[in-house]
């Protein structure tokens, strides 16, 4: 009789260079493919509205392409490490294999998980996918892990070139019987009332084909001009990959090796180390979305908040016209350009003086590509007390960020070209408050950088 074999997908939202995936066809024995809505696991975090959106489709992409190659989709929702034993059992699969994941919460789910089917006789294997190098193996020369970017980036790329990817398998052979499943409009994942979603469904096209040929485009027609244009919003210039790796429709194996022989790559390719270094870094300190990495901004003066203001920044009304384009851009695309997220949690951090944490928690909740690392490791960046941060007495003057990187006002012309222009706060005055408020920090414990 036959024993099959389990892949549970996760971050992994695809066929091609997927070890797990690779591993559990090479065994020879039919699949079963599980993917687990766990909203209820300790620590989870629930996903955000832009990112269930997303999840949908590129999960409705994938279901597509495992039917055509002879396998299914099971979806389950629960807690993962009940759901996937149940569903362990129900199947009768002797096997399970799944890619690895760096979050803590996720990691203790997978480990207790792994601990529990090994003691029922169960086979267990997990792979690295996401990460070109697993956290533990970049090292300094004293043995800890890197706070800075330039020597890990560096580090890295002394180390072995990240291996080749594989490509997808031609066909596949699912159990003839494959387990229960949900179906999949019934975890709600699309908003319905009402449904803010058709800036996205304009902007995007989720699930791996769609990746693929968006990887392909950036290469045949933006890289050679990536360095000197992905500063400027409207060029057009970046890859818009982020949502395609977050989701693991693209590997980072695939994006590197893809990219690594154009002109021009070599910037392309280190932010794909920034990525790394986020990981790296929330692999190490798995609470950067609530914690200060460095921790003597715990005594950072936060004001009272002001609900108005954060509103009015969440809906692209401050009256700072760089500012309110990108948050009008994120509301209706669900992403935004880099420089200009850089420039409007600035904003917020340091001329409205509102906790970072407010700001990374509405990035999570709008973001395509909200990421447990990349979001809070760069709100941290912005704000102070991150790993490798801006010095907190940088701030960002949102007028002359847009001189310089949107000189012909074209981004904010297609974004905000009907918002306030009163601005709701005096940018040098705020700028002074927010760098006495750092003098507060400074002087009740040292803040280095
Ligand atoms: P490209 O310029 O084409 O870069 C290629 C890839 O490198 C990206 O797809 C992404 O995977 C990675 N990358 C680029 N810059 C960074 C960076 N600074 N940190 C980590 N990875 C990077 N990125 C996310 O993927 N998810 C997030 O939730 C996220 N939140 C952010 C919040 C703030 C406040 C800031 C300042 C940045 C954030 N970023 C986040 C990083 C960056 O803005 C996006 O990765 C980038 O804009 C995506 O566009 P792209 O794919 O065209 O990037």
């Amino acid at each position: 009789m036959a024993s099959p074999s389990l892949v549970w997908l996760r971050d992994d939202l695809r066929l091609a260079d997927n070890p797990a995936l690779r591993a559990a066809i090479d065994r020879g024995e039919p699949l079963v493919v599980l993917f687990v809505l766990d909203e209820e696991s300790p620590g989870i975090r629930p996903l955000g509205g832009a990112a269930r959106w997303w999840l949908h489709h590129s999960l409705a992409s994938l279901d597509d392409a495992l039917r055509e190659l002879g396998a299914t989709l099971t979806l389950r929702r629960g807690p993962a490490e009940r759901i996937v034993r149940e569903t362990v059992a129900d199947s009768s699969a002797t096997a399970v294999f799944w890619n690895r994941r760096y979050g803590g919460a996720e990691r203790e789910v997978d480990t207790a998980l792994k601990a529990a089917l090994r003691a029922d006789g169960h086979e267990v294997t997990s792979f690295q996918a996401s990460l070109l190098h697993e956290p533990w193996t970049v090292k300094t020369g004293g043995g800890t892990h890197f706070s800075v970017f330039t020597p890990f980036w560096r580090a890295c790329l002394s180390l072995p070139t990240p291996r080749a990817p594989f490509p997808a398998p031609r066909s596949l052979a699912g159990v003839s019987q494959p387990p229960a499943s949900d179906d999949l409009v019934d975890w709600d994942l699309l908003p319905t009332r009402p449904d803010w979603a058709g800036g996205l469904r304009d902007a995007w096209e989720p699930g791996e084909p769609a990746a693929r040929t968006r990887l392909r485009t950036f290469l045949h027609d933006d890289i050679g001009s990536y360095d000197r244009a992905r500063d400027e919003p409207s060029a057009g210039a970046t890859s818009l990959l982020s949502p395609r790796l977050r989701w693991g429709e693209l590997s980072p194996f695939t994006v590197w090796h893809a990219a690594v022989e154009a002109d021009g790559a070599a910037g392309f390719l280190s932010e794909l180390g920034w990525r790394e270094f986020a990981w790296h870094t929330t692999f190490h300190a798995p609470d950067i979305a609530t914690k200060n990495l460095r921790r003597q901004y715990d005594a950072f003066p936060w004001p009272r908040l002001k609900p108005s203001e954060l509103e009015a920044w969440q809906r692209g009304d401050t009256g700072i016209p760089l500012v309110d384009a990108g948050m009008r851009e994120l509301w209706r695309t669900g992403f935004m350009h880099n420089r200009v997220r850089m420039v409007t949690a600035s904003f917020l951090v340091k001329n409205l003086l509102i906790d970072w944490r407010r700001g990374e928690e509405w990035f999570w909740d709008t973001l395509v590509d909200a990421d447990g690392a990349s979001n809070p490791f760069n709100w941290q960046w912005v704000a102070g007390s991150g790993a490798d941060a801006a010095p907190y007495f940088r701030v960002f003057n949102p007028e002359l960020q847009a001189k310089k990187f949107d000189p012909h006002g074209l981004y904010i012309s297609e974004w905000a070209s009907d918002a306030p222009t009163e601005p709701i706060v005096d940018l040098a005055a705020t700028r002074k408050a927010a760098l006495a408020a750092y003098e507060v920090v400074k002087r009740s414990s040292p803040v280095s950088g």
